[in-house]
């Protein structure tokens, strides 16, 4: 009792990166994406598509999240960088598209594709 021993083992402890789809040895690196008032207020032609709050998890490489977000078409605010909480903005446009920011800085967006 008390003594941990370390698995080694088939894959059932196993995590993969949701960027790059391999394994991730140690700490996995966790976004979560924020709900914001943006979202509700986004043009609804596509209907409300319900962001996957997370959280995702990653290697420690903003690269894998990057590769994460270029997947699903969103883009990244070049203003910000790749954290643990990432906020969506709604960029207007046909169709809308989502935007992913840290919201640390005050000046305006600049997004760019991941
Ligand atoms: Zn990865
Ligand atoms: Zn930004």
């Amino acid at each position: 009792m008390g003594i941990r021993v370390p698995t080694i083992g088939p894959d059932e402890n196993a995590i993969r990166c949701r960027g790059c789809g391999s394994l991730i040895e140690g700490q996995p690196f966790r976004v979560s994406v924020m709900d914001t008032v943006a979202i509700e207020r986004a043009p609804s032609s596509a209907g409300q598509t319900p962001i996957n709050p997370g959280p995702f998890q990653f290697h420690p490489d903003p690269a894998c999240v990057r590769a994460w977000m270029r997947e699903r078409g969103y883009l990244f605010c070049r203003h910000g960088s790749v954290r643990a909480l990432m906020r969506p903005v709604v960029i207007p446009g046909e169709p809308p598209r989502l935007g992913l920011c840290d919201g640390m800085h005050r000046d305006d967006h600049a997004f760019v594709p991941a």
